[in-house]
């Protein structure tokens, strides 16, 4: 399995649809344990690194997963942009100057972006964040094809799973045991980031 350039810019386009497409709804998620501004954020963040995709004529991977690392950084307020911003910053690093990645290389960039998560957001998993779907994403890819039709149940799987637990870090820890029974507005985010690989993976 080769992830080339074309499949990550693909990424990129398909998480923007997606995350216009669940705007409302993420917000809604968002409205019950947060600020309700979730999808506004993740909407306005993809939109603006896809136009810098389409503006910019990255050549390698890392440059052009890069560029989207530092709108997100940028474009987004909020806890979930630098969060996503590093994420992709760091597996940008493991992808510097590689214009197509082998599923080993691709691991090793995910392994990075749940490390700067966790490290960002002083967070582990069980503590009901987008690191619930990130983890389990990875640990997934770690011992399975990535092409395997099997990788979007896994994250939606993981982002239903985040209904049950009790939030232990941003704003929806001020919820204590009432942010139990909602689901985690980032964890969905993610869910919908990683539904979007495989369908770019898929075209
Ligand atoms: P804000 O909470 O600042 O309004 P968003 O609503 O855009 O930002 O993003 C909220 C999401 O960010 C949460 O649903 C959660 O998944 C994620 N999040 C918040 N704080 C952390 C953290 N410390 N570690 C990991 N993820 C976090
Ligand atoms: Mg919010
Ligand atoms: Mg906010």
């Amino acid at each position: 399995m080769e992830l080339t350039l074309n499949v990550m810019k693909r990424w990129l386009v398909t998480a923007d649809e997606k995350m216009q497409n669940h705007k409302e709804y993420l917000s809604e998620l968002d409205q019950a344990i947060g600020d309700g501004d979730h999808g506004h954020n993740m909407a306005r963040g993809f939109q603006a690194a896809v136009e810098n995709v389409k503006e910019n004529t990255e050549e390698d991977i890392g440059s052009l997963i890069k560029a989207a690392a530092m709108t997100l950084i940028s474009k987004v307020g909020g806890a979930s942009g630098p969060l996503y911003g590093t994420a992709f910053l760091k597996a940008s690093d493991e992808w510097k100057g590689k214009d197509s990645l082998s599923q080993d290389e691709f691991t090793k960039g995910l392994e990075a972006a749940v490390e700067g998560i966790k490290t960002r957001g002083k967070a582990e998993s069980g503590g009901k964040t987008m690191l619930d779907v990130w983890t389990p994403v990875l640990e997934y890819i770690q011992h399975h094809d990535i092409a395997a039709s099997d990788l979007s149940a896994k994250a939606k799987e993981s982002m239903q799973q985040t209904e049950n637990m009790k939030a232990e870090k941003g704003r929806a820890s001020y919820y204590g045991e009432e942010s139990i029974s909602h689901t985690d507005p980032g964890a969905y985010s993610s869910y919908l980031l990683f539904e979007a690989l495989a369908e770019a993976l898929d075209k």
